[in-house]
């Protein structure tokens, strides 16, 4: 099913503040070397079915969120065609998919991946059956021809859940950051505004005492849907800023948080590759923050700057891409806190096991949040990438450690003003 280009329900306004530096809402735009159109894209849905494949006893579902199939076919008694797609093109590669299967009877079957031609095999396939945890997929299972991926699978009547990435739905995303909040009165979490498609965009305010003048830590994922392993970080990471440690407790007298679990939701449990329901990668959004989402977070970030006299320090921007990698900002002079980066790569190289910081410096010609937060703020904007791969208990290691350095500098900065 295909929809046409929502029509802006601002267009009007939009258009009578074309050339001002200021939107109509009061946020300040910010112009970067090389412009984006962030305009609205049209997408694809995928039609949500469940599959019945009569002769072989197979169905396969679509039907949850966070899946991505779009479309069944059979290819020969022993062997499932499962199409995938993406929302719109041009898109990043990176074929997401998440699908169940179930069959009639115990039997091993052969299910392809068909990625459009031109996009390579990125995420090694997790496996869940029911009440079990997630498994990564047996490697000698996986056989790799071009955009054709094919899984050797053990079915039976439980319907077994394929995916990309470990599934982290705007629901789960809600329970977590519902439980991490419960009993701590210092955690508030709040409602900011709705999605294109109207789901909820939460952000965690957190600071301890009173806000006025505390210098504010941002901390953003999920803005690409599948990256879930930086989704993990973030996870790990904030659950250390909150754990009522001495450290923690001393950081959030001085230091307030603002913490954007899920940018994307539509994204997320539309099964997206990339972008978001109006089709474009929100990560190129922070110049003229045309999508609602991006719009929304940068409203409320500046409006808690201005009304509580506060400073933006740092930005955090977790997502996920083939290894662990920091891309930080080359030209930092002037900003907030012109060796951070320094200190806190070799806190962390000092303090994580076996572990070298990869660090990839350059300035953003593009409008992503680690240019905004330099550009708008001279804040310290740092796009922090984890590994698709990474081990995830190695993830909750490099989280909880970057997240205790962070606060040990910040706060032993605040004791030296
Ligand atoms: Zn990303």
């Amino acid at each position: 099913m295909k929809i046409p280009n929502p029509i802006s329900r601002t267009l009007p306004i939009s258009i009578f503040c074309v050339g001002l530096i200021i939107s109509c809402s009061g946020v300040r735009t910010v112009d970067f070397e090389t412009p984006v159109d962030t305009s609205d894209k049209q997408i694809t849905f995928q039609e949500r079915q469940v599959y019945f494949q009569e002769d072989l006893g197979l169905f396969v579902d679509n039907t949850f969120d966070g899946a991505r199939l779009n479309g069944v076919e059979k290819l020969n008694d022993s062997t499932l065609k499962a199409i995938i797609r993406p929302e719109n093109e041009p898109i990043n590669s990176s074929p997401y998919y998440a699908f169940k299967i179930a069959s009639n009877t115990p039997k091993k079957m052969y299910v392809s991946l068909e990625y459009p031609q031109g996009h390579a095999h990125r995420y090694a396939p997790k496996v869940k059956k029911p009440t079990k945890d997630w498994e990564i997929l047996d490697s000698t299972k996986i056989f790799i021809m071009d955009s054709l991926v094919t899984l050797e699978l053990s079915l039976d009547e439980q319907p077994t859940l394929i995916a990309a990435q470990e599934l982290q739905t705007s629901e789960q995303v809600k329970d977590w950051y519902q439980d991490l909040s419960s009993g701590k009165g210092y955690v508030r979490p709040y409602i900011y505004g709705t999605s294109k498609m109207g789901r909820e965009l939460p952000v965690m305010d957190i600071y301890r005492g009173g806000k006025t003048s505390k210098p504010i830590i941002v901390l953003l994922t999920r803005q690409h849907p599948p990256e879930v392993t930086g989704f993990f970080a973030f996870k790990a990471f904030l659950e250390t800023v909150l754990d009522d440690s001495e450290l923690s407790n001393t950081f959030l007298d001085t230091h307030r948080v603002l913490a954007f679990p899920i940018l994307n939701p539509d994204g997320v449990d539309l099964g997206h590759w990339r972008h978001n329901a109006g089709g474009v990668d929100t990560n190129r959004d922070w110049s003229k923050y045309r999508q609602p989402e991006i719009h929304q977070a940068v409203e409320f970030i500046e409006e808690q700057l201005k009304k509580d006299g506060a400073r933006l320090l740092l930005g955090l921007d977790f997502h996920s891409t083939h290894k662990d990698v920091f891309y930080t900002n080359t030209s930092q002079e002037g900003s907030t806190l012109p060796h951070f980066e320094k200190d806190w790569f070799s806190a962390l190289e000092e303090n994580i096991p076996h572990y070298k910081v990869n660090e990839s410096s350059g300035n953003s010609t593009k409008p992503v949040s680690k240019g905004w937060f330099l550009k708008r703020h001279r804040a310290v904007g740092i796009t922090y990438e984890i590994g698709d791969n990474t081990p995830r208990g190695r993830i909750r290691t490099i989280g909880r450690v970057s997240a205790q350095e962070m606060m040990k500098i910040l706060r032993s900065n605040t004791n030296l003003n």
